[in-house]
């Protein structure tokens, strides 16, 4: 099984899929999955490509990855070529290998492990795998989660392989995510000569009380599953390069909105316009609402993935929602139990990207446990 694991990984790292690139990965997990009984449809919108596989009958399980990785960085960085796989003291290194090109070869292999073992298996296993979750996300999970929906499919399970392990394999799994919502504002000053600031209204000064207290605002206190929702600043500009004497007449600045279950996109939009109105701005908005918070809180899918995890591991995995967004929210409103389980995440985007080989093995274990007890 490691073996096949191993070259199934080294393939995938062989092609250089920077997002939303595919260049080649479905192809090869195309020719995989036909080969034990898939009926498959390739989704190819735009650049992106998209694989959707299904075999047997019943309540599904769907495995959810991306083929695309992130560029490499620094090349003279790296210790090893990025798109030359290399073992090196039990480590195999490659860009994409824990994010998730590994994870995706654990899951073919423990299909097909399974799928040999058990031809007449009850239940129905799926397959959605994208080439641009590391870009835009645009024409991936979500066009085709779209397409599920029109058809009135049923996902019962969404298994995504994600990097949420942070030093042992299988000690944190995620079981939610928060949401996510970008604003970016303009904010209109009266231009005039520095000298002269009663002709003129500053929109820096202006901003100063109205960022305080958005900066400061408690949003909740978070809850059980998740942390308190938090906000942060990520752009302001304004004025003139090297133009010491004029007051500007307009401001921009883009923040980003990560919340949780306890508030959604109405309260916070509400709250922003009463800061926007208590400090008299005049100001052009735009929402970018890109994900809402989802969380599985229980169900048969955390059950037999904590089991399988103990069951190799002999501990439980850490429940946790931290982090950046994942595919996984395009199924939240799908009523599709969502539990992420992947490689340790240490090195993911970073350069000298590598992965334990023993975890590559481990994970397809863990996987092909949760197959064999998913449909029981
Ligand atoms: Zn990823």
């Amino acid at each position: 099984m490691l073996n096949k694991i191993i070259k199934l990984s080294k393939k995938f790292i062989k092609i250089p899929s920077v997002s939303p690139y595919d260049l080649g990965c479905q192809k090869i997990i195309f020719k995989r999955l036909k080969k034990i009984g898939f009926t498959i449809e390739n989704i190819n919108i735009n650049k992106t490509n998209n694989l959707l596989a299904f075999k047997g009958k019943g309540k599904t399980l769907i495995f959810l990855g991306h083929t695309d990785v992130v560029p490499v960085g620094n090349i003279k960085k790296w210790k090893t070529n990025p798109f030359n796989p290399i073992i090196i003291n039990d480590f195999l290194f490659g860009r994409g290998i824990s994010d998730m090109k590994g994870s995706l070869a654990a899951m073919i292999v423990a299909t097909e492990s399974y799928i040999q073992e058990n031809p007449f298996h009850k239940g129905r296993i799926s397959f959605l795998i994208t080439s641009d979750e590391e870009s835009s996300g645009n024409d991936g999970t979500v066009k085709v989660v779209k397409i599920l929906k029109k058809r009135k499919e049923m996902i019962n399970y969404c298994l995504v392989g994600e990097p949420t392990s942070n030093t042992v394999l299988g000690d944190v799994i995620k079981n939610g995510r928060r949401g996510s919502l970008n604003v970016n504002l303009i904010i209109y000053g009266k231009q005039g000569h520095i000298a002269y600031p009663n002709l003129a209204e500053n929109p820096i000064h202006k901003i100063l009380n109205f960022v305080h207290q958005l900066v400061n605002f408690k949003w909740d206190k978070g809850n059980n599953y998740f942390q308190p929702s938090v906000l942060q600043i990520s752009y302001i500009s304004s004025g003139i390069k090297n133009i010491t004497n004029v007051i500007p007449d307009f401001l921009k600045i883009n923040f980003n909105i990560r919340y949780n279950t306890e508030i959604n996109k109405k309260i916070i939009i509400f709250q922003v316009k009463k800061f926007l109105l208590k400090y008299n701005l005049k100001y052009k908005i735009k929402w970018v609402h890109s994900a809402k918070p989802f969380i599985t809180k229980s169900g048969k899918l955390l059950k037999v993935v904590k089991k399988s995890i103990y069951k190799y591991n002999s501990f439980f995995p850490v429940l946790s929602t931290s982090g950046g967004t994942s595919d996984g929210r395009f199924f939240s409103d799908m009523n599709t139990e969502i539990i992420e389980l992947g490689l340790v995440n240490k090195t993911i985007h970073k350069v000298n990207e590598c992965v334990k080989i023993k975890d590559l093995l481990s994970l397809s274990i863990i996987y092909k446990n949760i197959l064999k007890n998913i449909f029981i």
